[in-house]
């Protein structure tokens, strides 16, 4: 199977390739900059034609359109809307409207300008499925003072521009049902990577695995749904 994957340089979305790699799946995988991404390049020399590197910046229209001409010249089977960042974490007081914009772009509207730019080959592709990564932490009804993952509050970009992405997912869900697309968005987990820090409790190994088993069982009857890597539903 072909697949395409955003933010693959490092954390989650290198294991992703690591793992598609090694079951015998065929990769394009986008990062902001290709010359850095140096563990990457160790997986394309063992790779051979199954795994080509292009650049891909989720928030330049430009960088997804060439991303997308070169994807787009065969059949796709599943677009990884993985590319995401978390921003500044403060408090209402200390919010960074900037800041925020940028997460909104990079983590909201992102996943929606790659998905429609590469939507051509994945409705020619065997399977039809578009995953996006979210996060628990965008999940209106745990946002209370219990938290998910041990906090509370906080975190305002990061909280609304995956929330923001879990309706944008939804509404393609809803758009594209007629076609055949299989849309979902994921929650790894919290995972040891640069974002979720070293406190994490998950190895990017173990999520990945998990996400590629629930990826691979998603079928159109549970299109649309806000899953966890172990295929459980989470409350909106
Ligand atoms: P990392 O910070 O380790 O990696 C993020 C990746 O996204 C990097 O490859 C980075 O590229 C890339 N990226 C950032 N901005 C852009 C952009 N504008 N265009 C293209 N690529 C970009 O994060 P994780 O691997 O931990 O996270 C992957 C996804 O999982 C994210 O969407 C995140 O929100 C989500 N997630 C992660 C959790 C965790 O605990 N780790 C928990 C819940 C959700 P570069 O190397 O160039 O910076």
């Amino acid at each position: 199977m072909r697949y395409a994957i955003s933010g693959a340089s490092r954390g989650i979305g290198l294991e992703f390739v690591r793992q598609l790699l090694a079951r015998g799946d065929t990769v394009e995988a986008g990062v902001r900059v290709p010359s850095e991404a140096r563990l990457l390049a160790s997986l394309a020399r063992e790779a051979g034609n199954r795994l080509r590197i292009h650049a891909l910046d989720v928030t330049e229209p430009s960088s997804v359109l060439t991303f997308a001409a070169n994807v787009n010249e065969a059949p796709l089977d599943v677009l990884i809307n993985n590319a995401g960042i978390g921003g500044k974490w403060g408090s209402l007081m200390e919010l960074d409207y900037e800041d925020m914009a940028r997460v909104m772009e990079t983590n909201a509207f992102g996943p929606l300008r790659l998905s429609a730019a590469l939507m051509p080959s994945v409705l020619r592709g065997s399977t039809r499925k578009i995953l996006h990564l979210t996060t628990r932490m965008a999940s209106l009804s745990e946002n209370n003072e219990s938290g998910v993952y041990g906090f509370t509050g906080g975190a305002y970009g990061y909280r609304m521009s995956k929330a923001a992405l879990n309706v944008g997912m939804r509404t393609m869900a809803v758009d594209f049902r007629d076609k055949g697309l299989i849309t979902a968005v994921l929650n790894p987990g919290w995972v040891c990577t640069e974002m979720g820090g070293k406190s994490a409790p998950m190895r990017a190994e173990d999520s990945v695995q998990g996400m590629l088993r629930v990826i691979d069982g998603l079928t159109v009857d549970n299109s649309g749904g806000f899953l966890d890597f172990q295929g459980r539903e989470l409350p909106w």
